[in-house]
C-alpha cells in the first residue's frame, strides 16, 4: 500500500481535525502517500481530493469543525454516484480509505467497499456517541460539555426565578448527551429515546416540587418518544395547570457541534487515526478502529452500525437518586 486517502462526513464533531491530522501523519511517517478527499462522499464523487503533508495539518489538533470539510450525499446513495467516486480514486491511485464519520458514514463505506473492494477503516467521528464498537466516539465528551456549561448559564436564571426549564440536547436516536449532561448539571429528569418517559410521573414530581427547591431543570434528547422539549413541556404545563409555576424551553442546537475539542476528544481522534492507518497497513478493511478499555479494537463496520449501544445503567439509576 502507498497511496491512502482520509475524508470526514456526515454531522461534523470536534475532533474531527485531531483525527485528520492523526491520519496523515501516521500516514507519512509509515511511508506513505496521504490525500484528502474534500467534503465527504459528495467530494470523492467530483474528484476533490488533494495531496496532504505534514504542514497541511499545522494548527488545526484545537479547532472544531473540519478542514476537510463535510457534506450529505444523495449521490453517493446511488450505483451511479459510488462507479464515479470509484473512477476518481483510481485515477489518484488510492489503495486505501479511511472514513471519519457516523453511522451513515459507514453504512456508504461498507457498501462501497464491497462493491469496489478498496480497503476502508473508519474512525468514529461523530458528537452522539451511538456507535458499537467503541467507549466513546469523538466529538461528544466536548459536546457533553458544551451542552454542561449552557445548562449551568440557564440554572442561573432559573434559580433567580423559580422557574422550571425543559432544556433540549441533541440526540435524534441516542440519548448519551442528555444522560451525561443531565447528570452533570444536576437535571430533575432526563428524556431520552432509549426509555419510556413517564409524564405522569414528571407531573407528579414537579407538582409536588418541595418548597426550597427554586429551579428544576429538565433535559430532553430531541428524540425522546413523548416530542421535542417545546412539546413535551406544554404537555405537562397543561397536566399540571398551576398559573404560579412559570415554564421555560431552551434548545441547544448547534452550538453543541462545535467549540474547541477537549483533551479527551484530541486524544481519542488522535488515537483513533493512528489506528485506522495502521489497521490498513496490517490488511484489515470494511471495520471501524475504536478505543474500548483503552485499547485499540477493530469492529466490522456491519456491527457498529447494526449493534445496539446501550446507555449506562449505573447513569440511569444516578439520576433517579440524585433529583430526590
Ligand atoms: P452523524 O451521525 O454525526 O450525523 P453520519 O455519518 O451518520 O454522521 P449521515 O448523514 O447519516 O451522517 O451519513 C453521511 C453520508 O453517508 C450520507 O450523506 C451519504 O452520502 C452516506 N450514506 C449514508 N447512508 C448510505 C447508504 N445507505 N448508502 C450509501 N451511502 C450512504
Amino acid at each position: 500500500m502507498k497511496k491512502i486517502a482520509v475524508f470526514t462526513s456526515g454531522g461534523d464533531s470536534p475532533g474531527m481535525n485531531a483525527c485528520v491530522r492523526s491520519v496523515v501523519r501516521t500516514g507519512i511517517y509509515k511511508g506513505l502517500e496521504v490525500y484528502g478527499i474534500y467534503r465527504g462522499y459528495e467530494g470523492m464523487i467530483e474528484g476533490d481530493i488533494k495531496r496532504m503533508y505534514s504542514h497541511s495539518v499545522s494548527n488545526i489538533v484545537q479547532r472544531g469543525g473540519t478542514i476537510l470539510k463535510s457534506a450529505r450525499s444523495m449521490e453517493f446513495k446511488t450505483p451511479e454516484g459510488r462507479k464515479q467516486a470509484y473512477e476518481n480514486l483510481k485515477a489518484h491511485g488510492i489503495e486505501g480509505i479511511v472514513a471519519i464519520g457516523g453511522d451513515g458514514t459507514f453504512t456508504g463505506a461498507k457498501i462501497f467497499q464491497e462493491e469496489f473492494g478498496i480497503p476502508t477503516v473508519g474512525c468514529p467521528g461523530t458528537i452522539d456517541n451511538d456507535l458499537y464498537g467503541t467507549d466513546f466516539t469523538i466529538g461528544f465528551d466536548t459536546a457533553v460539555n458544551t451542552a454542561l456549561e449552557a445548562i449551568d448559564k440557564i440554572r442561573d436564571t432559573a434559580a433567580a426565578h423559580d422557574r422550571i426549564f425543559f432544556i433540549e440536547v441533541m440526540g435524534r436516536d441516542a440519548g448519551f448527551i442528555a444522560v451525561e449532561s443531565g447528570i452533570g448539571g444536576g437535571a430533575e429528569f432526563v428524556m431520552v429515546p432509549e426509555t419510556k418517559t413517564d409524564l405522569n410521573k414528571v407531573v407528579k414530581s414537579l407538582r409536588n416540587i418541595r418548597a426550597n427547591k427554586s429551579s428544576s431543570i429538565v433535559v430532553v434528547a430531541e428524540g425522546d418518544e413523548e416530542g421535542n422539549a417545546e412539546t413535551i413541556m406544554q404537555k405537562v404545563k397543561d397536566k399540571i395547570q398551576d398559573p404560579e409555576k412559570d415554564f421555560k424551553v431552551t434548545t441547544l442546537g448547534h452550538i453543541q457541534r462545535g467549540g474547541n475539542p477537549t483533551a479527551h476528544d484530541r486524544l481519542l481522534g488522535s488515537l483513533c487515526g493512528m489506528a485506522a492507518v495502521e489497521g490498513l497497513i496490517d490488511g484489515r478493511t470494511n471495520c471501524m478502529a475504536g478505543i474500548m478499555d483503552q485499547k485499540v479494537v477493530y469492529t466490522p463496520f456491519g456491527d457498529c452500525i447494526g449493534k445496539e449501544k446501550p446507555l449506562n445503567e449505573l447513569h440511569l439509576k444516578l439520576i433517579d437518586i440524585l433529583s430526590i
